[in-house]
């Protein structure tokens, strides 16, 4: 079908590839669509596993639940996998499925805006123009790196550099480095160049919990069996989510689920932390899973070597060749790293998706986004959102939610293809009245009652990044596309 100035539509256009975004690509190839185009303005697939390099970085969820569904991969080495390893899968599921033919990398999406009198999208990249019937947005939440303004930062002469965006042209060895942050991503780089640096500033504002962390190698013997017995592998993915289903529990609704955690946590800290003094300052004032929990065995260690000082007074300002603390004390340093961490509620993306009347997600959104079963948005027609708003967990694998979001949107088109509709938008009272009960839901949770302050809330104050539940309650609600929920228009 030809669009304007003769730009083909394809039925379905994809903006991201990484889990969401090739998961989408694979399965609508597998359901018999093949007019699809994949936009990455990644170099590679990979997402979030593509951008992340810095050193130590690993996922902290189980490899047997870490991948997807229809695709094992008894490869494993680790039984939490790696970053480069979870790259290398991503690749190869792009290449066995036959996707990469479909995928652009280096192409961002400059502008998407839906074009109602033809019913369809069309989309501005940095590599052209692009249109599709159904647009699917699958930017990653964790994408767009957040870096704090910090006073004198634009004088600092040395290097600095986000986690997200590790320059690995900076060799820290022998250096003096300063890194702020002790969320997921400081807690595993700080263990990794601890030992080559000269000096380690480490800015602490919020201690985590952390746990022990139960990774191990996988052993080849048993890599062969998931290689010979398939079913082995699935078995002890099953046995890994239904250990980690139970979690949801203590997280939103029954706290006591959540009290064994908090002793594991504290006698970590206490074997590993000798020192009382040091013991208070790691000790964290909030309850445990308000933020996301921290696995490791190598972070306390670290911070007591003798070349690493914790700093709890934050940062007053940079200047040419240091970085000054609260307490006015300054310190050279080479390098600046931020693991400060990302704005979920806050993607670009949603400035450049455009609905009826022209207006963007994030002029809708005021800063709190909100999408039916995270996935549509009401305004927005043939629109989907993989990973969109309150789809996160902080219990087992973001990628069972990526794929209940992808059956939901396969379904979406054959609801298009069966009733001969050209466009869904889903209905506003759906969308309140989905988006009031999970609130309310949410309002009891430890993420909006623990006491912490975290990612999770936007800048209105709202949660709009968890899911307050089950994985398999979310799976249930998105197993069919239910045509009552959207006002469908005949094809015009
Ligand atoms: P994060 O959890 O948001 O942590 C950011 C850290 O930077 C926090 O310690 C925060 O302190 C600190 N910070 C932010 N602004 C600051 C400022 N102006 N001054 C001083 N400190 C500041 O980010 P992240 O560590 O990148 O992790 C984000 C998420 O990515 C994780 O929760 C997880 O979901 C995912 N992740 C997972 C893994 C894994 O699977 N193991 C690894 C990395 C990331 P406050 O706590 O006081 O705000």
């Amino acid at each position: 079908m030809p669009g304007v100035e003769g730009t083909h539509v394809h039925e379905v256009a994809i903006v991201g590839a990484g889990f969401g975004g090739l998961g989408m690509a694979i399965r609508l190839k597998q359901h018999g669509v093949d007019d699809y185009v994949v936009i990455e303005r990644g170099e590679d697939v990979g997402g979030t596993w593509w951008s992340n390099s810095y050193p130590g970085c690993q996922c902290d969820i189980p490899s047997n639940l870490y991948s997807f569904s229809f695709a094992p991969n008894p490869d494993w080495d680790r039984a939490y996998p790696m970053r480069d390893q979870i790259l290398a899968y991503l690749r190869d599921c792009a290449d066995r499925f036959g996707v990469r033919p479909h995928v652009r990398t280096s192409s961002e999406l400059l502008d998407a805006r839906w074009i109602a009198d033809e019913q369809r999208w069309e989309l501005e990249t940095s590599t052209g123009p692009v249109a599709a019937r159904v647009l699917v947005a699958s930017p990653g939440l964790l994408s767009e790196p957040f870096t704090p303004a910090l006073p004198g930062l634009d004088r600092f002469e040395g290097r600095a550099f986000h986690t997200a965006e590790w320059d690995h042209s900076d060799d820290l060895t022998g250096k003096r480095v300063a890194l702020l942050g002790s969320g997921a991503s400081g807690v595993q780089v700080v263990p990794e160049i601890q030992p080559i640096v000269e000096r380690l500033h480490l800015f602490q504002r919020t201690p985590p919990w952390v746990i022990p962390h139960p990774d191990h190698a996988v052993a080849t013997g048993m890599r062969e069996v998931y290689r010979r017995v398939p079913g082995m592998q699935k078995l002890s993915r099953a046995g890994i989510y239904a250990l980690r289903e139970p979690m949801a529990l203590g997280m939103t609704r029954d706290r006591r689920w959540t009290k064994l955690q908090e002793l594991n946590a504290r006698l970590h800290l206490r074997r590993q932390v000798p020192d009382p003094e040091l013991r208070a300052r790691l000790t964290p004032d909030y309850e445990i899973f308000c933020k996301r929990i921290i696995l490791s065995n190598k972070w306390y260690p670290a911070l007591q070597e003798p070349n690493v000082d914790l700093i709890s007074s934050g940062v007053r300002e940079l200047r040419e060749h240091s970085i000054v603390d609260g307490d006015g004390v300054e310190r050279e340093i080479d390098t600046l790293v931020f693991a400060t961490g990302f704005k979920p509620a806050e993607l670009p993306i949603a400035e450049r998706i455009h609905g009826r009347e022209g207006r963007s997600l994030a002029d809708v959104w005021a800063g709190s986004p909100e999408a039916y079963l995270g996935t549509t948005v009401t305004g927005f027609p043939n629109f989907l959102f993989i990973y969109g708003p309150n789809v996160n967990l902080a219990h087992s694998s973001i990628v069972y939610m990526l794929e209940s979001q992808i059956a939901y949107a396969l379904d979406a088109l054959d609801t298009m293809r069966r009733t001969g509709a050209g466009e869904f938008d889903v209905r506003p009272a759906v969308q309140d009245a989905y988006n009031e009960e999970l609130q309310g839901r949410l309002a009891q949770t430890v993420w909006n009652t623990g006491g912490c302050a975290s990612w999770y809330f936007d800048r209105n104050g709202r949660n709009s990044i968890q899911w307050p539940g089950f994985t398999f309650e979310y799976r249930r609600l998105t197993k069919r596309f239910d045509a009552a929920d959207y006002r469908l228009s005949r094809s015009s």
